[in-house]
């Protein structure tokens, strides 16, 4: 059958795999800096077999053409360097700190200039776009889990002549289409849901424009931003199993929300799931499922809220995200959090694929203890 012809779920796992009478159905790990003179590739940085299965999927998956880096700062890092000198860029609020940073970085050495703007006010975000080369948007946010409009914001940042990039990575390229959307490009650290297994470093980029392609793959060969061979090789092999593992944990991450929303430790839930979320109406036209990513606000300080982080079992007291394996953590327990406004008790969990119920027990226990003590 044509890629037209199948869903997202079926392409994850049929594209990407070497096709010829006797091949092995697993792509070969290849592991080389040099190619023999003669053929495509010359040297390790121009290209390696396995990133090209893995872009194929995800640029699949997508609706366009993706550029695979060696994490999801690397493919931030690039989108940036592709700008012009002195060009305005129009950044969330709530966005990835990372990106902050970069973006920071640039602005005090000159080579760029940026303006940061509330993307959940999309009247706001608007009149900010004005003289914007790019705007950086991310939904949902972390660690808030908020939920912008992608085809508001890009319709906006398009009047104003800005391209539009979307953090989409925790909505995974399952749960939303940005490019569909309007978006120009869409960037995903795949270090978490794509791999899904906490095992890696990876990021991609996704565009339909082969200008934009171009300027990426020239600034991945000439940086040398390259994913490791077995790290493409895992990445490929973990977004197999996206739409079962996501669904398995999305539906956990629901519950979860639900009984927190009414757990006596527990003074806010966010999570676009829930009926009263502020980002639910939009999410459920926006995404086709909200996510395994949720946040709630204990009861008492930050003490209380450490109890919790470190009265888990099951659950990992960790950062990071998207794996199989369900981790917590207290965000305003780094300054760059606090800093920009994190509520000092919100603990955000990456539901993974373990039982609910069980998780729930090890939840409910460390919450119970945590304002028992
Ligand atoms: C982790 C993350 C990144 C950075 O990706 P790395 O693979 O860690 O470099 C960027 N954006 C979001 C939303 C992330 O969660």
């Amino acid at each position: 059958m044509a890629p037209h012809e199948l869903s997202r779920d079926s392409l994850l796992v049929a594209l990407g795999r070497p096709q010829g009478a006797g091949d092995a159905l697993a792509p070969a790990l290849t592991p080389t800096s040099t190619y023999r003179a003669g053929g495509a590739l010359n040297y390790a940085r121009d290209g390696n077999p396995g990133w090209g299965d893995l872009e194929t999927v995800i640029g699949a998956l997508e609706g366009g053409d993706a550029v695979a880096f060696s994490s999801g700062m690397a493919a931030a890092a690039a989108v940036l360097e592709t700008l012009p000198a002195g060009a305005l860029v129009a950044v969330s609020r709530v966005a990835y700190h990372g990106v902050h940073v970069l973006l920071r970085e640039r602005e005090a050495a000159g080579r760029l200039r940026t303006r940061t703007i509330d993307t959940l006010d999309a009247a706001a975000a608007e009149a900010a776009c004005d003289g914007a080369a790019l705007l950086w948007i991310e939904t949902p946010t972390n660690p808030l889990i908020g939920v912008a409009d992608i085809a508001a914001l890009s319709a906006a940042a398009h009047s104003h002549g800005a391209a539009v990039i979307v953090d989409s990575t925790l909505a995974t390229p399952l749960r939303q289409q940005p490019l569909d959307a309007g978006a120009d490009l869409v960037l995903h650290s795949a270090t978490k849901f794509i791999g899904g297994h906490s095992d890696l470093l990876l990021g991609v980029v996704v565009t339909h424009e082969a200008e934009r392609v171009e300027a990426l793959v020239h600034r991945r060969q000439t940086d040398g931003s390259v994913p490791g061979v077995l790290e493409a090789f895992l990445a490929l092999r973990g977004v197999r199993t996206l739409a079962v593992r996501l669904e398995r944990a999305e539906r956990t991450a629901g519950e979860l929300a639900r009984r927190l929303a009414v757990h006596p430790a527990v003074a806010l839930v966010r999570y676009p799931g829930l009926p009263d979320d502020p980002g639910h109406g939009l999410a459920a036209r926006q995404m086709s499922g909200f996510g395994a990513m949720l946040a709630f606000e204990t009861v008492g300080d930050a003490d209380t809220a450490d109890r919790v982080c470190e009265g888990v079992e099951l659950i990992t007291h960790a950062t990071s995200l998207g794996g199989v394996d369900t981790l917590l953590e207290r965000r305003a327990r780094y300054a760059a959090e606090r800093e920009a406004g994190t509520p000092p008790t919100l603990i955000r969990v990456s539901v993974g694929i373990e039982d609910a119920e069980d998780l729930w027990r090890d939840l409910e226990r460390a919450l119970d203890s945590a304002v028992a003590s």
